[in-house]
């Protein structure tokens, strides 16, 4: 087996259970430390040893790979891994309009990001990092967003796309988080709330109604808040009427996501069958932060699917022309 392969796989495997950055990124460094050394080098196991980046973890990874083995620690990871029963609609999905780099709290540069896409033959990815006001997550200003977007023109071809994005706040009143003219630019706005999940339920509708109703907006993200498991603990979903909200994203082409992360699963069931009712359109996303959390995507359509969600109204089934057809939509 390669060992650089195998070191991607492994630190693949830790994103997509969400193990801690710092593990991942220790697997990480290390196919990078090996990536270019020639024979002599990589047999040279004191060398290895010796060379920044290579510890031990990650050096015997390395030495089982270079015998012909699937090192123990990445069989035990794909054990764990499990099958997510994706089935016939976790084929259909094309793409993905949620995602991160490291430009914000995402752990990788964009590249990477676009590498594990392109592995997954998805033929569309949309890079959304943060708005300003997510300090925390080291939310893109206007400045930093415009120099990543002749980072993200630079990239894709040869039959994939890196569409240009962001997941912008929902600010209290249902304002947005980022200039005019940028999310006027963007292929992807995907709007989402962060901070004040608790409001009174009152305001809360009508925040999320005027992020629905707004006609830069494409996709309305993981709409509750809710986390049901996980490192950050758990979180109720925040209150709101959703029959105005749903009504808003049907009458405006704005698609509810089916955010994927299994800490999320946001939209509830519930909300899901109502949203279906109301004719709204989904997107299937993954908001991975890292390159291993982009297959997350499995969880989302298994629930999509077990729901009933047609195809048909799941935007990221499209193909591309069509997708930009919609994003270029007249807005009501
Ligand atoms: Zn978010
Ligand atoms: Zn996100």
């Amino acid at each position: 087996m390669d060992p650089v392969d195998a070191l991607t796989e492994i630190a693949e495997l830790l994103e997509r259970e969400r193990s801690s950055t710092y593990k991942s990124k220790a697997f990480r460094a290390a196919a990078d430390a090996i990536r270019d050394l020639p024979e002599s080098q990589l047999s040279d196991t004191a060398g290895l040893r010796r060379r920044a980046g290579i510890g031990e973890r990650t050096l015997s990874v390395i030495l089982e790979a270079r015998e012909g083995r699937i090192p123990a620690y990445l069989a035990d990871l794909r054990e764990r891994r499990g099958v997510v029963p994706g089935g016939e609609l976790r084929r259909r999905l094309r793409g993905d309009l949620h995602c991160h780099s490291e430009w914000s709290d995402g752990t990788t540069p964009i590249a990477e990001m676009v590498a594990a896409a392109r592995a997954l033959e998805h033929e569309y990815l949309a890079l959304t990092d943060h708005s300003p006001r997510l300090r925390v997550a080291r939310g893109l200003s206007p400045e930093r967003l415009r120099e990543q977007l002749k980072v993200v023109a630079e990239m894709g071809g040869g039959g994939f796309t890196l569409l240009s994005g962001i997941e912008v706040d929902i600010l209290d009143d249902g304002a947005l988080d980022q200039e005019d003219e940028l999310l006027r630019r963007l292929d992807i706005v995907v709007a989402s709330a962060h901070s004040k999940l608790r409001m009174p339920r009152a305001a809360m509708t009508r925040r999320l109604v005027g992020a629905a109703s707004d006609p830069r907006v494409d996709v309305l993200g993981h709409v509750t808040g809710r986390l049901v498991e996980g490192e950050r603990g758990t979180r109720p979903p925040s209150d709101f009427d959703p029959e105005p909200v749903f009504a808003a994203c049907a009458a405006h082409g704005v698609a509810v996501e089916i955010n994927s992360r299994p800490e999320r699963q946001d939209p509830p069931d519930e909300l899901i069958a109502m949203a279906l009712h109301a004719g709204c359109l989904f997107a299937i996303d993954s908001d991975a932060h890292a390159p291993g959390q982009l297959s997350l995507l499995d969880y989302g359509a298994e629930r999509a699917e077990r729901l009933g969600v047609p195809a048909e109204r799941i935007v990221t089934t499209w193909p591309l022309d069509r997708l930009r057809e919609w994003t270029g939509r007249e807005r009501g």
